[in-house]
């Protein structure tokens, strides 16, 4: 028996050379239709089987009320605690008193917490797979969760108890809790939503797994030599990790490259098969996610790429011991890294496996809890949601159509039906350098039956779509999911929208746009309601809670209970107390104990004093033009100045400002490192200018990552969210700043703009061109010629005059703003952004009415609750209901 392999997916029509459904020959009579007469006639069998325990349904009633008779909750006491954590240390850690340290202890404290929120893991899934509701999978190439101790800590309400065992053990709870390393699988806002997203559904038990991919190495550690960015491997997994559960039954073969054969099976239909090519091994590790006052415990499944367990004895034998082993390296080197990239792609082939490997485990995973239920096909989608974050779970769409076509022997159509049915897509981003497209080739090479099943997906959708719009060929163009060009390109964004039943935006202005320019013609052809709006949100327990203690412990003293923590609308309680003299005088206390802790954290670990009293003004985000970082530095300088032709006796009037920077740069991204070495070059030079009397120092803080937000957020006044109008789609640390009662200075861009509408205008500073005025202010400056305002002149200038150090270094920075045509509009704003500074400045002089606002700020944000958010999806989009367990 010999089975053909296709040659090439297309013809030189670009159309699938042949399609494997009689049904769509009717349709299509130009179609050749290749059949291999030889093929197979065996039925086709999934990818894998993986290894499954004995089901405890088989064990007897006597020895299922054995094991119901050990199953006993842990206790709760100090002293039970403290015999745990002595437990852990002696047999986990194989340590004990003579060699005990910082780390081990907060092994062994992770390990006794650990215990007992599996309690809650195993109650939660085991309900789950009794009842086997319906279920959302939120598909994330990133979850930025941070650190899990503390949050274990406050969910499961025992951190008053543990700060005693621990201290009475020798120890310091808070010092244990910073030998913690960030799980840090995610580069910015999209990775940080999933984990508030994940926190948000435990939380309110909606069944909600969250699946990802388990990054040896993390986003990269960032260090700042002689005012550059240099990275660093984040060996997040040196030691052991408790908060992982490596599940080595739990695996599943994935495919690559190989070729596409037609076989013929029993019932005489003639079906596509992917075979050949290489394998890769997919293992699960679970991730538990506690829920805030609740028994129930999520799950995020990231998956870890292993060899297969194949061995190449041939190259073996022949003496080859290095072939041998190299292609189980290779298979490993999978899911090594994390690209570092935010908001920016950048076509490598390894990032287009890494998203299939993802797509094609948690699938396959996904059938197989659905296979349990014997439910039939068509009710796929009532037992299974699953939302895309991004585009980077797209192949998702082909994949599950190849699974029921020609694995499953389902009709194209009722195929489709149920794709469709499954899927929901989330945008993030207008900014055309982060869209995902893959190059025709490049996927045929890899995934060759998908790249089939893209062209008849897109050949189907188009055909529907020329029947309503009769030889609009331009819409066609528009419209195709696959680019044309050379090489032709695969738009990620359109097959998400046509393989989605609802896509949603981010904030309100950024589901507008996507609606007006984006996705238009996608309306035109399915009508408006296939595209939403769910504005972003974060979860007030990290964000909080967690990380503001004494702002936390302030206001369930005043609203009288913490109801807050899950029910953020509470907040607005906090208004009637906006006026109050002794309200007011405790918030402002709150606020300089956090700016003490972070002028703290800065003197240990830079070495830079910078006073508590000065306005704190924050900018942290990752490094990017369109977030104009560069603006905010240029306009610092321009202060600098303006101090330095003023009197002593003038200095000393003036507001001080800390003006603190953080966040990383894409290791590629030259210009966004520029601006890094700008800031920190200016740093050196104001931080050490004696003339201006402290009124101003710069500070950027290296490595930003979540537990540094953790310290960071509490401690501002003032934080800068100063995109280009249009081009942030929400931002989430904007939601972060305003909760712990910081103003925010923004553009009218992305959520700002609804924080603006909840909190009060009076309470919010904004400034900048609008969104809708943008594309004729770039045409007129490409046409017309730029507009240069002049106090950006004079801070140019001055650069260019080497005041911050060798003028060469930041030619080719200045050269964004002149030849470059100042694409992201910093000139264009500048004026109206440093009247919002000295509006800032006024604004804080005045300590009452500037804690009114702060105030006012916080009681505002109910709405930006990541709960708020996650019900929208499952009421909108997913049709979820909770699923509440009992202990
Ligand atoms: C919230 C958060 C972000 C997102 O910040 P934006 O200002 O919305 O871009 C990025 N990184 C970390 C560590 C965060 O916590």
């Amino acid at each position: 028996m010999t089975v053909a392999p296709a040659t090439a997916a297309t013809s030189s029509t670009g159309r699938p050379r042949r399609l494997s459904m009689p049904k769509l020959t009717r349709r299509l009579t130009n179609v050749v239709i290749h059949v291999d007469n030889d093929a197979n006639v065996e039925t086709v069998t999934p990818n894998s089987v993986p290894l499954r325990a004995t089901k405890h349904e088989q064990l007897s009633e006597p020895t299922l009320q054995t094991w119901k008779k050990h199953i006993v909750p842990e206790k709760n006491d100090p002293a039970s605690i403290e015999s745990d954590i002595v437990h852990h240390t002696i047999t986990t850690l194989c340590r004990g008193v003579y060699n005990l340290d910082k780390l081990a202890m907060y092994q062994a404290t992770a390990h006794s917490v650990r215990d007992r929120l599996l309690e809650d893991w195993n109650l939660t899934q085991e309900a789950l797979h009794r009842e086997n509701p319906k279920r959302c999978y939120y598909m994330s190439m990133e979850f930025l969760i941070g650190r899990a101790l503390d949050n274990a800590l406050h969910c499961l309400h025992v951190k008053k108890n543990y700060n005693q065992s621990v201290d009475n053990l020798g120890f310091s709870l808070e010092d244990l809790l910073c030998e913690e390393k960030d799980a840090a699988l995610g580069n910015g806002g999209l990775g940080r939503l999933a984990a508030c997203y994940m926190d948000s559904a435990a939380t309110q038990d909606y069944p909600t797994w969250g699946y990802g991919l388990r990054y040896q190495y993390g986003i990269f550690k960032q260090m700042i030599k002689d005012g550059y960015q240099t990275e660093m491997p984040d060996y997040w997994l040196n030691f052991d990790n408790p908060w992982e559960f490596p599940r080595a039954d739990i695996r599943y073969e994935v495919r690559f490259h190989g070729y596409v054969a037609t076989k013929i099976n029993e019932k005489g239909e003639t079906r596509m098969t992917w075979e050949g090519g290489d394998k890769v091994q997919a293992m699960a590790y679970d991730v538990p996610i506690p829920g805030f006052d609740t028994k129930g415990c999520g799950n995020i499944r990231l998956w870890s790429s292993k060899p297969l367990n194949t061995f190449d004895f041939d190259s073996f034998n022949a003496g080859d011991y290095e072939r041998s082993v190299a292609e189980q390296t290779a298979a490993q080197n999978l899911t090594s890294v994390l690209y570092p990239n935010d908001n920016h792609l950048v076509g490598k082939e390894l990032r287009l496996k890494q998203e299939y490997f993802f797509v094609s485990a948690s699938l396959q995973d996904i059938i197989h809890r659905f296979k349990r239920a014997k439910c039939p096909w068509k009710d796929f989608p009532d037992k299974v949601a699953v939302q895309m974050n991004d585009t980077h779970p797209t192949l998702a769409v082909p994949e599950l159509q190849r699974i029921l076509v020609d694995i499953e022997g389902l009709e194209w159509d009722d195929a489709w039906d149920i794709v469709t049915r499954t899927f929901a897509f989330t945008n993030h981003t207008v900014l055309p350098e982060a869209l995902e497209c893959w190059s025709v080739p490049m996927m045929e090479k890899i995934l060759p039956r998908h790249m089939q099943i893209i062209y008849d997906i897109n050949l189907f959708f188009l055909q529907k779509v020329e029947k309503v719009f009769v030889g609009d060929r331009d819409l066609l163009k528009r419209i195709s999911i696959i680019e044309e060009g050379s090489p032709q390109q695969v738009r990620m964004a359109f097959l998400a929208v046509v393989g989605s039943h609802t896509v949603n935006g981010v904030a309100a202005l950024h589901s507008d746009l996507i609606r007006k320019h984006l996705f238009n013609d996608f309306i035109k052809y399915y009508g408006p309601d296939k595209f939403i709006n769910i504005t972003n949100g974060i979860t007030p327990r990290r964000w909080l809670y967690q990380a503001n203690p004494d702002l936390r412990d302030l206001i369930t003293t005043t609203l009288g209970s913490e109801d807050w923590a899950t029910k953020l609308d509470l907040l607005k309680g906090l208004k009637k107390f906006a006026d109050d003299t002794k309200f007011q005088s405790q918030w402002a206390a709150v606020k300089y104990k956090n700016k003490e802790r972070l002028a703290f954290w800065i003197k240990a670990n830079m070495g830079i004093t910078v006073n508590p009293d000065a306005l704190f003004d924050i900018q942290v985000k990752r490094i990017h033009e369109y977030k104009r970082q560069y603006m905010n530095i240029l306009s610092v300088i321009y202060r600098y100045q303006s101090l330095k032709k003023m009197s002593a006796e003038d200095i000393s009037q003036q507001v001080p400002r800390v003006v603190i920077f953080g966040g990383k740069a894409a290791p590629g991204y030259y210009i966004a490192k520029l601006v890094i070495k700008l800031i920190n070059s200016a740093a050196q030079v104001i931080n050490n200018d004696k003339s201006i009397q402290d009124m101003l120092k710069v500070v950027f803080i290296p490595d930003y990552n979540v537990s540094l937000a953790e310290i960071i957020v509490p401690a501002s006044d003032i934080s800068q969210h100063i995109s280009t109008a249009g081009t942030e789609a929400s931002g989430t640390s904007n939601m972060k700043f305003v909760l712990n009662g910081g103003l925010i200075l923004g553009t009218v861009d992305g959520a700002n703009i609804e924080i603006g509408e909840q909190i009060g205008a009076e309470n919010i500073f904004m400034f900048g061109v609008l969104s809708d005025e943008v594309e004729d202010i770039r045409h007129n400056q490409k046409y017309h010629g730029l507009f240069m305002d002049p106090s950006l002149q004079v801070v140019i200038d001055s650069i260019q005059a080497g005041q911050f150090g060798d003028p060469s270094i930041f030619g080719p920075l200045i050269n964004t703003l002149t030849y470059g045509g100042d694409y992201y509009l910093i000139s264009v704003d500048f004026k109206s952004y440093l009247q919002k500074h000295t509006e800032v400045d006024e604004t804080y002089r005045d300590k009452k009415s500037w804690v009114k606002k702060s105030i006012m700020c916080t009681a505002g944000m109910g709405f930006f609750s990541s709960d708020r958010a996650v019900c929208e999806y499952a009421d909108k989009i997913w049709k979820l209901k909770p699923f509440k367990v009992e202990a």
